[in-house]
């Protein structure tokens, strides 16, 4: 069974078009009145009839027609319902020609099979606007010949006609001289010639070069239609048209849309970061391949940029502001760069940009401190607003002897020295800070070796209680015993060991060597507390939990006695966690301190959440007595009232004995009574500061 053929009304039928001119005079049936017209049309031999396309009906019909239709009266061919089983081509197809008709006079020849009871007959027709008598638009159809049955021709211009893809011929010059049904209906402006077929003039004018030096010319282009721009797979090739033999232009075009649509999107999706639009890590640098880093690319720099304290602004007020903050630091840093500059998202808060027209430091420090600018405007997200800074580090890329990897590098290197530099900043890469970047990296190496080699130890400063003079605790601080240097102080690896994760296992060995220490000197009834200082890392590590645990668990763990020091940036996220996390190691038997008061960004209304023993006064405060007093005072107040206790850091002089004394801090801790010493020198210090005291 013709597969077309059965989605026709059996009584309807389908066309088939040998020609459709374009410009035929409209048959002016309007001048005779409508009854008089179809009286003189009932004469004719030639089968004629009127269609009413709106009601899928015929509304008259001659004698020719009636055989033709096989139908035994006008009446009886009126009631049939033309509608029924219609498909949906030849529907659209004779809107379309309703549409034509409205427009401009003109008349189809066209092949039509009919299939009056089901058997198919071809006949040549053409068809005319006709108005009805209530104004509307019919069709007025007049059977030319019956057309010679050739079953291959038939079927062909079947085809032709009822296929999706668009199949049109335009003259050497241009005019329109055949369009199937499709191009029609997707496409009335090809009518006005092949140049109105592009949206821009110059790809006609390329296209038809092509094709006249070429022959053909396959491409996927924007093609005008009714809906406006579509993308279309169009073939172009120069023919005869068959009919008068003049050079013509055959134009097939495939809809390919969907297509198009759905492979930019995966394209999209597979180079763009989903929140934000910007490209991802994978393009970005898939694009600094494509560039050779040379003479020719030296006015390019490279700035990485790291939102300060993102990971906060997610946690206190959802993942939801975070992603806000996100996508308005996009857009700010898209509308401040130019078609050249590539912007990139890698991952988290981190963006790279590539900058071109930057010749120079001078340049590149003005174009960054216009984004530092732009980013530090306040962030409006639903009731919120959030004051959001950025560290920023930039790269000239002028050094054609490193590759991309290298420049890349380089930027990350100065985003570093800017967070270094108390965030909030931005830095140009210089030869120092490469320097220190590999020293950093040296210092890397030999710690992982170190850890390995356990070439760690522990110094012990003691905390003298200010009412008996005693030493009442000491703080456990730790020291690498380098082979060649010596002696390193903590502040020296410990931000590498906290930055590169090896905090975690150092940490561990702390706190391990720590208790052993604390429980050796109970035992040999030496009665101290023991103050262990945990990072922030360490303290967020899944394993920190698991690891004082087992310590706890030791027959002899002196409860009460060992202090966890902690600083204020871990109180900052979810309090309610972090409450719950703080409540489990106190139950464990440990104390808890707040280390470097007043240097972070804690929250005093939650301070009264937390199980705390012990506040800290960082040194800064102590430095400044007297005129820092008033402050001192305020922190001892706020630890009264949560019930902990005050240690001072950083004790160097007898005057700042006095005041501390006076404001009734509980322990000092400074060189004024002792520096940090090994095991075996502390233990003498401790009887010495007892001596003293007693004294
Ligand atoms: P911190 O916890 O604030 O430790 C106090 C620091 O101040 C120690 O420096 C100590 O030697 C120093 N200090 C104490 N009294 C005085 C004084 O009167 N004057 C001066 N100028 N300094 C004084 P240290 O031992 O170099 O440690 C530096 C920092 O390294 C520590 O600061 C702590 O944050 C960190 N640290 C040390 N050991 C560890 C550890 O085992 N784990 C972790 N996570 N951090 C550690
Ligand atoms: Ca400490
Ligand atoms: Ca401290």
């Amino acid at each position: 069974m013709n597969p077309i053929a059965h989605k026709i009304p059996p009584q309807f039928g389908h066309f088939g078009t040998t020609d459709a001119a374009i410009d035929l005079p409209r048959a002016r049936s309007e001048t005779l009145p409508q009854q008089d017209a179809f009286e003189v049309v009932r004469t004719l031999k030639t089968a004629v009839w009127v269609y009413d396309i709106d009601n899928s009906r015929i509304v008259m019909a001659n004698g020719s027609a009636l055989r033709l239709w096989q139908a035994a009266t006008e009446d009886d061919l009126k009631a049939r319902d033309l509608k029924k089983g219609m498909s949906v081509t030849v529907k659209t197809r004779l809107e379309q020609y309703q549409r034509d008709f409205h427009e401009r006079d003109c008349s189809f020849n066209e092949l039509w099979t009919l299939y009056p009871n089901g058997v198919p007959t071809t006949e040549m027709v053409i068809y005319r606007g006709f108005r009805l008598h209530d104004g509307r638009m019919g069709m007025l159809c007049e059977v030319a010949g019956t057309a010679e049955y050739i079953p291959e021709s038939i079927r062909s211009t079947e085809a032709l006609l009822h296929t999706d893809v668009m199949i049109m011929l335009f003259a050497e010059d241009g005019k329109a001289l055949y369009m199937n049904p499709a191009a029609r209906n997707a496409n009335q402006t090809s009518r006005h010639g092949f140049r109105r077929l592009f949206v821009d003039p110059e790809e006609h004018d390329d296209i038809l070069l092509s094709v006249t030096e070429l022959g053909q010319l396959r491409k996927v282009t924007q093609v005008r239609t009714e809906d406006g721009y579509s993308w279309y797979d169009l073939t172009v090739k120069s023919c005869s048209d068959a009919v008068t033999g003049d050079p013509a232009i055959l134009v097939t075009a495939v809809d390919v849309s969907e297509l198009k649509t759905a492979r930019d999107k995966a394209r999209y999706l597979a180079d763009c970061d989903q929140l934000t639009g910007a490209y991802n890590r994978a393009y970005f640098t898939r694009m600094l391949d494509r560039l050779t880093v040379s003479e020719a690319h030296q006015d390019l720099a490279l700035v990485y940029f790291d939102l300060d304290r993102f990971k906060q602004i997610n946690d206190q007020f959802g993942h939801e502001a975070g992603d806000a903050v996100l996508c308005v630091t996009t857009e700010r840093l898209q509308g401040l760069l130019g078609a050249e500059d590539l912007l990139a998202r890698f991952g988290g808060d981190e963006f790279v940009v590539l900058l071109s027209g930057v010749p120079d430091e001078k340049i590149l420090r003005d174009r960054i401190t216009t984004i530092h600018k732009a980013i530090r405007e306040p962030v409006l997200h639903g009731s919120s607003r959030f004051l959001v800074t950025c560290s920023m580090g930039g790269a000239l890329i002028i050094d054609t002897s490193i590759d991309w990897s290298e420049h890349m590098k380089r930027a990350d290197i100065a985003l570093y020295d800017a967070k270094q530099d108390g965030r909030d900043k931005f830095s140009v890469f210089n030869a120092e800070m490469g320097r220190a970047a590999s020293e950093r990296f040296q210092i890397e190496q030999e710690l992982k070796c170190a850890l390995e080699e356990e070439q760690f130890t522990l110094y012990y400063q003691p905390r003298v209680d200010t009412v008996s003079g005693k030493v009442a605790s000491v703080e456990a601080l730790v020291r690498w015993v380098h082979p060649e240097r010596g002696l390193v102080p903590p502040n020296n690896f410990i931000p590498i060991c906290e930055e590169t994760g090896m905090i975690e296992e150092l940490g561990y060995f702390v706190m391990k060597r720590g208790c052993e220490q604390a429980m050796a000197w109970q035992k040999a009834g030496l009665d101290i507390g023991m103050s262990i200082n945990v990072s922030p890392r360490q303290f967020l590590d899944k394993q920190l939990m698991e690891n004082i645990t087992k310590l706890s668990q030791h027959p002899d763990f002196p409860p009460g006695k060992i202090e966890l020091e902690i600083t204020e940036t871990v109180l900052i996220g979810d309090h309610d966690l972090i409450a719950e996390r703080l409540q489990q190691i106190t139950d464990l038997g440990f104390k808890l301190a707040i280390d470097d008061f007043g240097t972070g960004y804690s929250n005093l209304a939650y301070i009264s959440k937390f199980p705390l023993d012990c506040i800290k006064i960082d040194k800064s405060f102590v430095d400044q007595l007297p005129s820092s007093g008033p402050i001192v005072k305020l922190v001892q107040t706020l630890a009264d009232q949560v019930g902990a206790s005050t240690v001072a850091e950083g004790v160097e002089t007898f005057e700042q004995v006095e005041i501390l004394r006076e404001i009734g801090c509980g322990q000092l801790q400074g060189y004024h009574y002792s520096r940090p010493l090994p095991v075996s020198d502390v233990v003498d210090r401790i009887h010495e500061i007892a001596v003293t005291a007693s004294t």
